[in-house]
């Protein structure tokens, strides 16, 4: 049986919100077969728990929010990823502010914490969602055009083009295609940078946004350069966290995908349109399970290599 997994051990991080700019703490606890992955604002006196679902998610400008009645977190997405490209089923995250801390901007520090805690095998299987017809989100047209759609696959792959007309973006590859079953998340995926741009910064900031971000947690740049004097992790750095980035939007959907995933300048806000147009159609997918773990897709078996 391919099964579900969590982790051994409890384990740790303190860091800053991107946004919030606030100081918070994060313990990420192993949890029970089918529980899911469920966030629980450990600061707020009777705080029902958060568990992610792609309904729970209330708002994607800047970055994936999930609400319950009383609670919230924000830019959930790089912590999300990391549970997507290790495959963790169940986990209980505890938090003491509204925001996931931004660590490195990338989601390499929660694979290295997950990792560190252990992947643990649990007595149950694993319960895919298998998209089984072409699911298509589409907005604008010309310049302004934006889409991303899931086709059927015995796998799971994401291809991801981005156009932003930047000349230092445009210097790098714009198109990035990823396997999951290559089991190489951690090394071509999870050290990619989120990124911005010096002539946002101070709208953001007006905004109450991007109040913890820095060269030391993005990517920055100016009208025509990189700003980080280090330069860049990957080739396609960019493309590949838009990768990251959508590896961890569609992954609130509670469920493991097999489905090649592929996007044309798409955000937040349409990888979970996207997620809702795939629900909102019941006969263009199914829940499986494999019961003899060869028959799931190459690689999706075997545990994910570290780095
Ligand atoms: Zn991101």
């Amino acid at each position: 049986m391919l099964q579900q997994r969590t982790i051994k051990s409890t384990t740790q991080a303190v860091g800053v919100g991107l946004h919030s700019g606030e100081r918070v703490e994060i313990t990420l606890r192993p949890a029970p077969a089918n529980t899911g992955i469920v966030f629980r604002r450990v600061d707020i006196v009777g705080a029902e728990d958060i568990p992610v679902r792609a309904n729970m998610v209330s708002d994607t400008r800047m970055a994936s929010t999930i609400s319950s009645s009383n609670a919230k977190v924000q830019t959930i997405e790089h912590l999300m990823s990391a549970c997507a490209g290790l495959g963790i089923d169940n986990l209980i995250v505890d938090i003491n502010a509204e925001e996931v801390p931004i660590l490195d901007g990338s989601a390499s520090a929660f694979v290295f914490l997950l990792q560190s805690a252990g992947l643990e095998l649990q007595n149950a299987a694993r319960r895919f969602v298998r998209v089984t017809k072409p699911v298509e989100v589409r907005l604008g047209e010309g310049k302004q055009l934006k889409w991303a759609r899931f086709d059927p696959l015995h796998g799971y792959t994401l291809k991801f083009e981005i156009e932003f007309g930047h000349p230092a973006v445009d210097g790098t590859g714009q198109a990035v295609t990823f396997d999951y079953g290559s089991g190489r998340y951690s090394r071509d995926i999870a050290r990619a940078r989120t990124f911005g741009f010096t002539k946002d910064f101070e709208m953001l900031r007006n905004n109450g946004l991007a109040l913890g971000g820095g060269l030391d947690n993005a990517i920055v740049m100016d009208d025509d350069k990189v700003l980080n004097l280090d330069g860049l992790r990957y080739d396609a750095e960019f493309a590949r966290h838009k990768i990251l980035d959508a590896m961890g939007d569609l992954y609130v959907l509670g469920n493991p995908l097999l489905a090649a995933y592929s996007a044309f300048r798409s955000g937040h806000a349409m990888n979970n349109q996207l997620l809702r147009a795939l629900l909102d159609r019941p006969d263009a997918w199914e829940y499986v399970t494999f019961e003899r773990a060869a028959d799931a897709p190459a690689g999706f078996a075997e545990l994910p290599q570290a780095w």
